[in-house]
């Protein structure tokens, strides 16, 4: 299939062919046609699927069309949970509209209202904003909605999780009723589609992966390791590995800038990116990294939604997420448009409530890895994937699920031994000289080497 066959004017082909796209991908080829027939769509789809162009192709398509805007008015609202993601999609809409005689605008917090005021006034065909900052313009009439005809939520998932509901739902309300809407989610829980339920109509459903999978082009594993020795380990695997573009997902941001700190002690050039940071040092932080001046990008889960950083080699996991979904979402990083890449976690053993949320999410154990010198002195217990629901026994016991607690952990989530639920093993391979496969009982091994 080709772009030409979508429906797509003369303009738009012509900017894609200029960025190098020959092929449409499966979210572009469902999504485009759709879109210019003038559906709702809910699509599931990632980052890395293609899926910006994927609704921004047919909305440049479609307001190319139409009456252009008026003063203050906006046609078409792109809402993302992120000023990364805010940025970066107007950038493709840019991209992709330069042959086009549309204004755009993005607006987002952190940064100076006044000029997003004025860069409003004249009225913007596509509008991209996340939500508060959306808010406040409209609040102050910098921004109105009479004209506007499209409502796109991108990474709607996301926006619910961070806790933007309110405002997207006081958006909605501010639109007019007769509009397309187009949304689009990583995941479909039940809350995104009782979100969903109030405003798509009749929408014609697109998913393009299935739902919680990694891409198979990226190879996962994780080391166990103790928490204090996380840094040193992961300075040796940059060194010895000499990986030269590193993401890593820290959980908090005090945890960012202490890890970007050590690093850099250690000779290894790394920034951090988080919301404390301000929108210039974000930026520029990405523009850095994406140069190679800087090695290690240290980021939060929040920070690097949306970061569109092409072939990114290796990501690694600092801390693993509190939400196993994130997992999915951090390493979806790495191995993007089929290139391969590599996800590594260093797993300790306080974490092994979030390793087995993990693999039991993308139904896969990982396989463990052992470097010499950082071998845990408290080893991250086995985990193990559940099997299918067993019928309800008539009595509870001790073990049965009290206060959120799995089958037999404690309440720090520790699961004492791996014993008749035990469905398979991870495998412990070698990689390298200085990986170490471990044999026997690995834990009364780590106690005779604990110092
Ligand atoms: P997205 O999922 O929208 O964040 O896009 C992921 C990456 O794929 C971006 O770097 C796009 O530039 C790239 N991309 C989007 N569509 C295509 C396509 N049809 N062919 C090749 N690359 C694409």
């Amino acid at each position: 299939m080709s772009f030409s066959s979508l429906g797509l004017s003369a303009p738009i082909l012509k900017a894609v062919a200029e960025k190098g796209y020959d092929t449409p991908s499966p979210i572009q080829a469902q999504a485009i046609p759709a879109i210019l027939q003038g559906k709702d769509i809910m699509a599931a789809a990632q980052t890395g699927t293609g899926k910006t162009a994927g609704f921004t192709l047919p909305i440049l398509e479609l307001l190319s069309k139409g009456e252009r805007a008026r003063a203050n008015q906006a046609r078409a609202l792109i809402l993302t949970p992120t000023r990364e993601l805010a940025a970066q999609v107007s950038k493709s809409v840019a991209t992709y509209g330069k042959n086009l005689p549309l204004r755009s605008a993005v607006v987002f917090g952190g940064v100076k209202i006044n000029p997003q005021m004025m860069k409003l006034r004249k009225g913007v065909d596509i509008l991209v904003a996340t939500p508060g900052r959306l808010l406040d313009l409209y609040k102050q009439n910098a921004v109105q909605f009479k004209q506007l005809e499209i409502l796109v939520l991108d990474e709607a998932d996301r926006m619910l999780d961070m806790g933007f509901i309110h405002d997207i739902k006081k958006i909605i309300a501010a639109l007019p009723r007769q509009r397309q809407n187009l949304l689009f989610s990583a995941t479909f829980s039940n809350e995104i589609r009782d979100l969903a339920k109030g405003f798509v109509k009749n929408p014609i459903e697109i998913s393009v992966s299935p739902r919680n999978t990694t891409a198979k082009t990226v190879e996962q594993w994780v080391y166990p390791v103790d928490k204090k020795q996380k840094s040193a380990l992961l300075a040796q695997l940059i060194h010895n590995n000499q990986w030269q573009q590193v993401l890593v997902f820290s959980r908090t941001k005090h945890g960012a800038n202490r890890l970007t700190r050590q690093l850099e002690t250690g000779g290894i050039k790394a920034v951090a990116i988080h919301g404390d940071k301000s929108q210039g040092a974000r930026t520029k932080a990405l523009v850095d990294f994406k140069k190679g001046l800087v090695r290690v990008l240290v980021a939060t889960d929040i920070a690097a939604r949306g970061l569109d950083i092409d072939q990114l080699p290796h990501v690694v996991n600092f801390d693993l997420p509190n939400v196993a979904e994130d997992y999915v979402h951090r390493i979806g990083r790495t191995g993007r448009a089929g290139a391969t890449g590599q996800a590594v976690s260093l797993v300790s053993a306080d974490e092994i409530k979030q390793l087995t949320d993990i693999e039991q999410l993308i139904r896969q154990l990982l396989t463990r890895k052992y470097i010499d010198g950082f071998e845990p002195v408290h080893d991250v217990p086995e985990s193990h994937l559940a099997g299918p629901k067993k019928p309800k026994k008539p009595k509870k016991t001790k073990t049965e699920h009290k206060d959120g607690q799995r089958s037999g952990e404690n309440s720090q989530g520790h699961k004492p031994s791996a014993k008749k639920k035990y469905h398979g093993k991870p495998s412990r391979t070698t990689t390298k000289p200085t990986v170490k496969t471990r044999s026997g009982n690995s834990r009364r091994q780590s106690k005779v080497r604990s110092s």
